[in-house]
């Protein structure tokens, strides 16, 4: 009898096995997929990490997550810079005074600050939708050029059909500093995310290739507590309708040349381009890349269908009604903790699930 089934080999998953062993529980971990690392999973080709699901900087305020992740990896000093082309225009992000002059020809913060003021949507109330946001934050000069089709791309909708939340995850600097994060720590493990985890999971039963639903009689009769970082919807039979999610296609291409874009991300913001971003894997841990090749990935939005892998929690007001329901269910659940980016339908960086695994651990050990 195990004390734990974890359905998931995430991070959400992997941290709480992890806490749970080193409390003396017995665990076992289990995962549809034929790997460990969900999300962030990497695999090594010509000595070059690929980040296999998309671009993953880890970055954190709080010295209990950064000391977490440090038990398990060294961490290299990768700071995120990335760039955004649009009509053959490059621009710095975040949005910064590199931007503002790229954009505008300003050179002073004051100068910068008057032409977004000129332009500024003035609103007495908050912004109801991402497109009253950025152009509340940012004028139009930069929505157009910058945001709106890049986002209508993304996430295959229009801005003002999304949350304003969304936008506030992109940082606005008055400054000729362009690290794209704000927090006090930031890097990429070295030898990749896989090797963390692999040490993270250290002395941790795990089972791949398993789809929990196929057998979930069988998998909750063999534990105390269940841990599920599936889909919440999915868990409940979709009784309360459809969660929707963004999916993702990936397209990766090995190139005879050492050096492709000249920098580990760079976002394509007009629509001719069917990719938002194309990342180069080895700018974002150089330590054994190899001279002679490079990798780099297209990383192009697909429109959700229930078969696909859900890649992003879609937090607009439909959505978040329909996710109350399955959370107001899954509070009386006495045995099921619910956890991660897809139980909790949140749009979690990796510190965050780190957070939400320590916090869950506490309220149920
Ligand atoms: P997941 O990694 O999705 O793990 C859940 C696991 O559960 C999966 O492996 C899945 O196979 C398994 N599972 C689901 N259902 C079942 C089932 N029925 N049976 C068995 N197994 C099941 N965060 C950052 O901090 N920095 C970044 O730069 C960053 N970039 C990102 C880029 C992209 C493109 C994406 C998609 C995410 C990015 N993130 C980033 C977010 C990060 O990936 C997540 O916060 C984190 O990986 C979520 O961990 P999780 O354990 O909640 O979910
Ligand atoms: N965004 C944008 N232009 C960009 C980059 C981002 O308009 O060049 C917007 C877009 O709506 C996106 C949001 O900002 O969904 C957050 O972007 P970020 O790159 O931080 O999110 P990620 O896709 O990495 O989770």
């Amino acid at each position: 009898m195990y004390d734990y089934l974890i359905v998931g080999a995430g991070l959400f998953g992997s941290t709480f096995a992890r806490l749970a062993t080193d409390a003396g529980k017995k665990c076992l971990i289990i995962d549809k997929r034929d790997h460990i690392a969900g999300n962030c999973y990497t695999i090594k080709k010509h000595g070059i990490h690929e980040h296999v699901y998309g671009p993953h900087i880890f970055h954190c305020n709080d010295d209990l997550i950064w000391n977490f992740v440090n038990r398990f990896a060294k961490f290299n000093t990768f700071v995120n810079r990335p760039i955004a082309i649009n009509n053959g225009k490059v621009f710095s992000l975040p949005f910064s005074m590199y931007t503002f002059n790229a954009m505008w020809g300003v050179i002073t913060p004051e100068e910068a600050m008057k032409k977004i003021e000129s332009q500024r949507l003035k609103l007495n109330r908050e912004p109801l939708n991402l497109e009253e946001q950025a152009l509340t934050l940012v004028g139009e000069d930069i929505y157009n050029c910058l945001i709106r089709d890049y986002t209508k791309k993304q996430w295959l909708k229009d801005p003002k059909e999304l949350p304003a939340s969304i936008i506030k995850r992109l940082p606005i600097r008055m400054s000729w500093d362009n690290n794209y994060f704000y927090d006090k720590y930031q890097g990429i493990p070295i030898g990749g995310y896989t090797a963390m985890f692999e040490n993270i999971l250290e002395g941790i039963e795990v089972k791949t290739k398993i789809d929990y639903f196929a057998n979930q009689e069988y998998w909750n009769s063999i534990a105390k507590k269940i841990v599920f970082t599936g889909k919440i919807d999915e868990y409940y039979k979709f009784e309360h309708g459809e969660l929707e999610y963004r999916s993702l296609r990936f397209e990766t291409e090995t190139m005879p040349y050492n050096n492709h874009q000249g920098n580990a991300v760079v976002n394509y913001n007009s629509l001719d381009i069917p990719w938002t971003r194309m990342i180069e894997h080895k700018y974002f841990d150089q330590s054994n890349a190899n001279d002679n090749v490079t990798i780099v990935t297209k990383e192009i939005p697909d429109i959700w269908s229930r078969n696909k892998t859900p890649y992003y929690p879609i937090g607009d007001e439909k959505n978040t009604l329909i996710f109350k329901k399955y959370m107001s269910m899954a509070k009386s659940e006495i045995n099921t903790i619910f956890g991660g980016r897809l139980a909790e339908y949140r749009y979690y960086d990796m510190h965050q699930v780190i957070q939400s695994a320590f916090n869950k651990f506490k309220e149920n050990i």
